[in-house]
């Protein structure tokens, strides 16, 4: 007999709670896969399951969205606009139960899932108004008797293969903008959080979107590696969009550049966050304070190096040690936390090594520094280590856990130097009251995105991505993110 599951939570709409791949608007298991577990991160406890799918569902699954394509595609702008803004509608209207499925899948607390509806919304809205501004051109040649023009068309079948930390933002950035384009697609979820995603194509089915326009594989950790390569490597997707570390990046680069798919690559992070001598330290600290422990530090932004001038050094660790002091580390769903367990276990042992080579290497630890075991779920300590050097594991990898790293700095060359000293360049953060200072390190930080006395560097309206090995393409943004999802295509016309 079938596992049986209790879903700790109850929800207005209990129709947003599915259990199995979504595919031509039909809820379907795996041909020859079996299930994998839903596991709250906050209690260790298993609460559903969904469909391993394997390389044979792949098939089925794109020769839908390609049949559904040759129909989507000829979908007047405005209408797909209008399915867009119901979808957005219908989401707001459910938010109080979609918060509660994304705490119970990535921990993390429920204000902070009514924080990344809020955001992700934000998207659907967005796309909804690009999808009627994607224009073509016409120009007049060197040569007489002609003229040159371009159209921008769908690309075809897109692939998204997207992580656990913001399961619904992650997925709405890229598939509002590609059913903007008028594209279809297949999501593939990180195995720790499919049901999100289930609930939002609940809806976008009753907003209105056609059968085979977005479609859902859920897969288990084992068969992720053939199923995302079987996806890319079909001859009928046509983009691929991946957002995840870099190590997996390389890796469906790898596969699209045998089809030579289209591409856009939203990977790790590593992000520097500097605060001079002159800065607002009380600004700096509420945007780090937000920044650094939203979601137990499992953000792709979150600063992972925090470079501090000498000269207030001492003080801003000891502000960010009274304040870190305050957070309530327990289950998101509890009243009161403001800080929710990592999503997997792996993410404990990566946070305690990183911990234990930094305190090797001569870091103080001066608060938090272990696991939190009486707890149940995977819960790790908020840490602050000081006297960080660029020798240690933190210094070249994302901690991707509630540690926050401080290194002093003298000198802005210093600063700009240590900053850029990484092979990631997603985004940057600098504090100061000087102009002068904000404008060169906004000019000389190697990040797809500087946040000048602000943490927030992430909106629907600004292009989103990262250079170096953070990355290309970009998502989000005016023109820039829909046309990741189209072609250009010339046309010349005589008129002798
Ligand atoms: P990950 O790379 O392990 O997984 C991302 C996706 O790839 C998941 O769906 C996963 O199931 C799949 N995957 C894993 N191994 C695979 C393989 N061998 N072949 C094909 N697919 C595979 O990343 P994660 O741990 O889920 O997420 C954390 C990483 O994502 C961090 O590095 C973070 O910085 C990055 N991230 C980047 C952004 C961004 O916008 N730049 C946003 C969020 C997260």
């Amino acid at each position: 007999m079938a596992k049986q599951y209790k879903v700790p939570f109850e929800l207005n709409n209990p129709e947003l709670l599915h259990y199995e791949s979504f595919v031509d608007n039909k809820w379907i298991s795996s041909k020859k896969g079996g299930r994998f577990e839903v596991v709250d991160p906050g209690t260790d406890i298993a609460w559903a399951s969904c469909p391993a799918n394997t390389v044979d569902d792949v098939p089925h699954a794109v020769e839908v969205a390609h049949a559904a394509f040759n129909q989507y595609r000829k979908v007047v702008p405005r209408q797909r606009a209008q399915w867009l803004l119901k979808w957005d509608a219908l989401i707001r209207e459910n938010k109080d139960d979609i918060a509660k499925i994304i705490t119970y899948e990535t921990g993390k607390p429920i204000a902070e899932s009514y924080g990344e509806i809020d955001y992700s919304t934000g998207f659907t809205w967005w796309f909804a108004g690009e999808a009627e501004r994607i224009f073509g051109t016409v120009s007049t040649p060197a040569l007489p008797g002609r003229r040159i023009f371009t159209i921008k068309q769908p690309i075809g079948v897109a692939v998204a293969l997207v992580p656990w930390n913001f399961p619904m933002a992650m997925i709405l950035r890229k598939a509002a903008a590609a059913l903007a384009a008028g594209c279809t697609m297949i999501v593939k979820p990180s195995p720790e959080t499919p049901l999100t995603i289930l609930s939002l194509v609940h809806l976008a089915q009753k907003a209105g979107f056609p059968a085979g326009v977005l479609n859902v594989l859920t897969t288990d950790l084992e068969n992720t590696p053939a199923l995302s390569e079987a996806l890319c490597k079909h001859p009928l997707v046509k983009k691929v969009t991946f957002t995840g570390s870099t190590r997996v990046g390389k890796i469906i680069a790898g596969h699209c550049a045998t089809g030579l798919k289209k591409v856009t690559l939203e990977l790790g992070g590593n992000c520097p966050l500097v605060v001079f001598d002159d800065a607002n330290l009380d600004q700096a600290m509420d945007h780090l304070m937000a920044l650094k422990w939203r979601h137990a530090g499992q953000a792709c932004i979150t600063a992972n190096r925090i470079y501090v001038q000498a000269g207030v050094y001492e003080k801003f660790a000891n502000m960010l040690k009274e304040r870190t002091s305050k957070i309530v580390t327990g289950h998101g769903a509890a009243e009161g936390t403001t800080m929710g367990p990592v999503t997997t276990p792996r993410s404990l042992d990566k946070a305690t090594s990183q911990v234990q080579d930094a305190r090797k290497l001569g870091a103080k630890v001066i608060l938090g520094g272990n696991q939190i075991k009486d707890k149940g779920g995977y819960f790790f300590e908020p840490t602050i280590l000081t006297d960080m050097t660029e020798k240690m594991l933190i210094s070249r990898e994302e901690s991707f856990a509630p540690i926050a790293a401080l290194y002093k700095f003298d000198t802005e060359e210093e600063a700009t130097k240590w900053a850029n000293d990484t092979s990631m360049g997603l985004a940057s953060y600098v504090f100061s009251k000087n102009i002068d200072i904000l404008w060169r390190m906004y000019e000389n930080l190697e990040a797809g995105m500087i946040g000048l006395n602000t943490g927030n560097s992430s909106a629907a309206e600004s292009p989103f991505g990262g250079i170096k090995e953070s990355g290309y393409g970009k998502e989000s943004g005016k023109d820039v993110a829909v046309n990741e999802y189209l072609i250009t295509k010339t046309g010349t016309l005589s008129l002798e």
